[in-house]
């Protein structure tokens, strides 16, 4: 972003530098218009015209009024040509949408192009040229000519790249596509436009339509084509996104990907991505250029801002301005945004969330883009379907159907990876594991049903979860035995946690309701549990073998000394 203090160095350089141009153009290159003033209006039509057909480049605008500019400067010099590129200038710029923010651009290129147009002339004029009819056409002024148009291509160029280096920032290189683009137009319509000079000191008036109507064309044919190119460029771009999307299997990845993507890809200065969850859009990733607003992640509901109206109706949205949008009334939107397009995410015949991008810039979003978005958005749609079946796949297979604690599987992984970790940072922390075996559980379900154990080993999952919270992970490590896995906790701490959990089961009776006691309502039924702790590296030189040795302690200290207490193994050699 161009500061604010830049911006009015401009406004004064523009303020001092341009009357003075004007007028010492008009003053000394004076060259008689008189009884030409319908043919300068006429010629200054159809530079108009050509002025709104242009390409732009990276900001830079390249148009096609170098082949009339020539002709009106051969014919009516200097001041003229001037003042008629000024306005074609005007024209490209508010027609590519420079708007209030940015209004500098004007007297940033009304300056660069008025310098170009003297230096241009004083080239001209070294090289001997002069402003009259075709009948006295000397070698010279052949060669003043071409030295004008090359002088003018330079120069432009230089100016541009000089603007973007010095006042943008940005890095240049010479050879661009800006240069390649400007080559080669010229090289169609700077000849264009000596025929038009020479065709107009001919047989006057008549010569600007012949030769005016072809240059339209030629305008628009390039510009065209150049769209073509981009287009070819944007297709390219988007599938490759949409191929690193289908390939991310995390969700986080999946938002991450897409937001880089398109930030990269289109003129953004905002970006949302909302996902339905709840009856609600819920913020899941978001995108700031600037990175000013702190992103709130917040949730919309149905029509409220862009994306709520997009997700409310189904149907996509284009803003080019902000007076477009000034219905849409909400806090959530940016302040100051001009433009915006917003798309839903659909999956199936379902819209499974809605991405909404936003520009500073008036007309930032062409249909092109909003084609592109098309096409993203749906990959972003199968894309996150995936990765959320994937993550929900997962999830199953490392959870235990019954009590949704984590299965054994995940446990052992678990311990694997701090295993892997431990040797990698040669750490001197310590790990605890306990294992927790219901006692007489055969009995429980002979005496209850099957159904009535499924009960309690539910809610022991809870008790768990409960009391442990988010000092360790819980498993359940088989039938009836659960493991938790307390990765900060020493053995005095284990030891107490552990008493915690024995004395909890022992003294509350649970409930059971699907049991099989006949003609009674739900039952107490009063369980006791042994539990065996082990203790890295106290007991054992691998975390893995924490399990074994917990469940040894649990064994032959607890169960076999009577059950429904803690035993530890290191006790067990001393016993
Ligand atoms: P102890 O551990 O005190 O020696 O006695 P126990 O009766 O608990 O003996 P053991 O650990 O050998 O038996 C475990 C019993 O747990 C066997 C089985 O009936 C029961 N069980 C295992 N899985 C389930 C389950 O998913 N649901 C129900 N209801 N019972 C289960
Ligand atoms: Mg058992
Ligand atoms: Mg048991």
């Amino acid at each position: 972003m161009v500061s604010k203090s830049k911006m009015k160095l401009i406004w004064i350089l523009w303020f001092i530098l341009w009357p003075v141009i004007l007028w010492l153009s008009y003053n000394y290159y004076y060259v008689s218009m008189e009884g030409q003033f319908i043919d300068i209006l006429l010629f200054a039509v159809f530079m108009g015209i050509v002025a709104w057909f242009p390409l732009t480049i990276k900001d830079n605008p390249i148009f096609f009024v170098n082949g009339i500019s020539i002709a009106v400067f051969l014919t009516f010099g200097l001041f003229v040509e001037i003042i008629l590129t000024q306005i074609a200038i005007f024209i490209v710029l508010a027609k590519t949408g420079v708007g209030k923010k940015d209004n500098y651009r004007y007297p940033l290129n009304m300056v660069m192009f008025s310098l170009v147009s003297v230096i241009g002339a004083g080239v001209f004029v070294q090289l001997g040229g002069s402003h009259q009819t075709i009948s006295n056409q000397s070698e010279e002024q052949v060669w003043a000519i071409f030295g004008y148009a090359i002088t003018i291509f330079i120069a432009n160029q230089f100016f541009n790249k000089l603007i973007d280096k010095a006042f943008y920032k940005r890095k240049v290189k010479i050879f661009d596509e800006g240069l390649r683009w400007e080559f080669i137009s010229s090289l169609l319509i700077i000849p264009v436009g000596f025929v038009l000079f020479v065709l107009y000191s001919e047989i006057g008036r008549a010569g600007i339509f012949y030769l005016g109507i072809p240059f339209v064309f030629i305008s628009v044919i390039l510009m065209l084509l150049y769209s073509y190119k981009e287009i070819n460029r944007y297709l390219e771009k988007t599938g490759e996104i949409g191929h690193q999307l289908t390939n991310r299997m995390e969700l986080s990845s999946v938002y991450n990907v897409f937001i880089n993507e398109i930030s990269e890809l289109l003129p953004i200065d905002y970006a949302f991505i909302y996902i339905v969850d709840n009856n609600q859009l819920k913020l899941e990733q978001f995108y700031d250029l600037e990175n000013n607003t702190e992103a709130s992640f917040s949730s919309l509901k149905r029509n409220e801002a862009f994306s709520g109206k997009v997700w409310a109706t189904g149907n996509s949205l284009l803003y080019k301005r902000t007076s477009d949008w000034a219905t849409v009334n909400s806090r959530k939107i940016p302040s100051d945004i001009e433009s915006v397009l917003s798309q839903p995410v659909e999956y199936g015949e379902d819209i499974i969330g809605v991405v909404t991008v936003e520009s500073k810039q008036k007309k930032a979003f062409e249909k092109l883009h909003f084609q592109i978005m098309d096409i993203l958005t749906n990959y972003l749609g199968v894309a996150v379907e995936n990765a959320k079946n994937y993550e929900l796949t997962k999830s199953q297979s490392e959870r235990d159907g019954l009590t949704q604690l984590y299965n054994l599987r995940y446990m052992e992984n678990l311990l694997e990876d701090y295993d892997d970790n431990l040797n990698q940072k040669d750490s001197s922390e310590s790990f605890s594991l306990l294992l927790l075996d219901i006692d007489h559980f055969k009995k429980v379900n002979d005496m209850y049903g099957h159904e009535a154990g499924n009960e309690i080993l539910c809610q022991i999952a809870e008790c768990l979860t409960r009391l442990i919270g988010d000092r360790g992970v819980i498993a359940r490590y088989g039938g009836e035995e659960f493991v938790v896995f307390l990765p900060n906790s020493g053995l005095t701490e284990t030891t107490e946690i552990a008493e915690t959990l024995r004395t909890s089961i022992a003294d509350n009776p649970f409930i059971v309701h699907k049991h099989i006691i006949n003609n009674t309502g739900p039952l107490k039924v009063s369980i006791t549990s042994s539990i065996g702790i082990s203790v890295y590296p106290n007991h054992c030189e691998t975390v893995i073998e924490l399990i074994r040795h917990a469940d040894r302690a649990m064994y032959i200290g607890a169960k076999r000394k009577g059950r429904n207490r803690v035993a530890i193994y290191e006790d067990l050699k001393t016993s």
